[in-house]
């Protein structure tokens, strides 16, 4: 019997095919990474299929890629070996439990960022989770795997801090959890007092199993917030501003971006040269309290800091979000709104792609001086994106390219990120969502221990090496 066939008697022939069409719409995402077609794509709809799929790929060797929407932006589930079999896992999409008291929420796969918000707002109006600046209709879980980041990473960190717990099919077909599940459903609470294998999961890129669920932790929700926007000037005087603000501890998220990034979002266009004294960062700032005195004291420490650093920079201005809806209209409101509109302007081109790593924050100054002259000498819009994370213990950076996916432009934009990565990296900082040519570069530069040991881990999960080989160049 064919493999199709064998797949096919599991999920049912509805939900398998090997037509073109579905191999070229699987086989590119939106960046520079070179596109590999699959020998085919199914969508499972529960644990036991999956189960299934993965004892058949171990027998018959062959490779397989989780897959959910593909939006990664690092072309994690571009296969990197000949005859991959995609598992499309959008049919698992429920949110199987949300615990109010001990705050956390169990969901599969396939449920977005979209499907959360309407859930908690609708359901659970107490609480929230967290959402990125990414289309709303991206996967929750893979997003947590990958150790992304969103609008509560100022205060919380990265989204792998917020799992408690998971559910797996390893790659040889056995079913497992890790965290505080083990003793059953409706305690999914936490990952500690027990080795914490969630990490034998998150950061992988769908290498080491299929995650079936996963329990991420949810928030109270403030009753008011408020919003204000920063420009500043200057890459040191900036971060040196950021750090002071992220320190004070009263604010929740902040996302710094160059002025070029802030204009697009208003929907002027890029290639407008900067206008004369025009300030060279914009930054979204976002409080939140339990009163409307708590947040007009908040907003007022939030002044004090910025007044304390016009003495050496007089041109720093703080501007409430109230008054930028007046100059901007309700676009402005698309902004702070997530999961919102507001990615759209990301992807206007074909492509879009980024060099996005978490680094110290004694480089965050250089990083955005040193990128910036990378990014010009190449030609693209200039796009920098620094967030601080987890107050002030590390940032996410990046440099964005949107493009048009020209082959004169694909290799321009190869060449930039190439650079962007050499002086990223000549920072000691590590890339983020990891494609297989980034991973090549910081294996040459990081301890050899540490690619030995996750060699050693993928062994040892994954004998016959089916579960998305070749990512993370082991
Ligand atoms: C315009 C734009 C803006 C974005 N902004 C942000 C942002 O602000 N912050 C941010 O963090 N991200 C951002 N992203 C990235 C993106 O939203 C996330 O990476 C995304 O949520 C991952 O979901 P996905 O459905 O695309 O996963 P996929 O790309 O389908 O999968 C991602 C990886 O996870 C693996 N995987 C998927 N499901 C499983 C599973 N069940 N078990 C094991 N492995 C699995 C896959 O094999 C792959 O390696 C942005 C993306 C775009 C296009």
């Amino acid at each position: 019997m064919s493999l199709k066939s064998r797949i096919e008697k599991i999920v049912g022939n509805k939900y398998v095919s090997d037509g073109a069409g579905e191999r070229y719409i699987y086989s590119f995402d939106m960046t520079e990474n070179p596109p590999q077609k699959p020998i085919m794509v199914v969508m499972p709809s529960n644990v036991e299929e999956i189960q299934s799929i993965i004892q058949l790929a171990n027998e018959t060797l062959t490779p397989i890629i989780p897959f959910v929407t593909g939006q990664s932006v690092g072309g994690l589930t571009i296969p990197q070996v000949d005859g991959a079999v995609i598992v499309d896992l959008k049919r698992m999409n429920k949110i199987i439990e949300v615990d109010e008291e001990s705050m956390y929420m169990l969901i599969e796969p396939g449920v977005t960022f979209g499907h959360v918000k309407q859930y908690l707002e609708t359901h659970h109006p107490s609480l929230r989770y967290t959402y990125p600046l990414a289309p709303p209709y991206t996967s929750v879980m893979a997003n947590a795997l990958l150790q992304g980041l969103c609008d509560l990473s100022t205060t919380h960190g990265s989204m792998s801090d917020f799992i408690n717990g998971l559910e797996a099919v390893l790659p040889t077909g056995e079913l497992v959890r890790v965290g505080s599940g083990i003793m059953g459903d409706g305690n999914w609470f936490g990952r500690y007092p027990l080795p914490d294998l969630v990490g034998l999961f998150s950061g992988w890129q769908g290498m080491t199993g299929i995650v079936t669920k996963i329990s991420l932790k949810i928030w109270p929700k403030k009753k008011v917030m408020g919003h204000a926007a920063l420009f500043t000037f200057g890459e040191q005087s900036t971060i040196d501003l950021l750090k002071s603000i992220t320190k004070s501890g009263v604010v929740e998220d902040i996302d710094c971006m160059s002025l070029s990034l802030v204009k697009m979002l208003m929907g002027i266009p890029p290639l407008v040269k900067p206008f004369k004294g025009e300030p060279d960062y914009g930054t979204v700032i976002v409080l939140s309290a339990n009163s409307q005195k708590e947040l007009a004291e908040k907003y007022e420490q939030l002044s004090n800091n910025v007044h304390l650093s016009n003495e050496t920079e007089p041109r720093n201005l703080l501007i409430d979000w109230k008054t930028i809806s007046k100059l901007m209209g309700e676009q402005a409101n698309e902004w702070i709104d997530f999961p919102s509109d507001a990615f759209k302007v990301l992807t206007e081109h074909d492509g879009l792609t980024w060099v996005g790593t978490y680094i110290h924050p004694k480089y965050w100054a250089t990083a955005l001086e040193g990128g910036r002259k990378i990014v010009e000498k190449y030609d693209f819009e200039l796009m920098a994106f620094l967030k601080p994370m987890n107050m002030l213990h590390f940032a996410e950076f990046k440099f964005i390219i949107r493009f048009p996916k020209d082959v004169q432009t694909v290799e321009r934009v190869r060449q930039c990120n190439e650079e962007l990565l050499d002086f990223a990296l000549s920072l000691k900082a590590i890339p983020y969502k990891t494609p297989v040519w980034s991973a090549r570069k910081l294996k040459k530069l990081a301890d050899p221990s540490f690619f030995e040991l996750i060699k050693r881990i993928k062994k040892l999960l994954d004998p016959n090496n089916i579960m998305n080989p070749g990512r993370l160049d082991v």
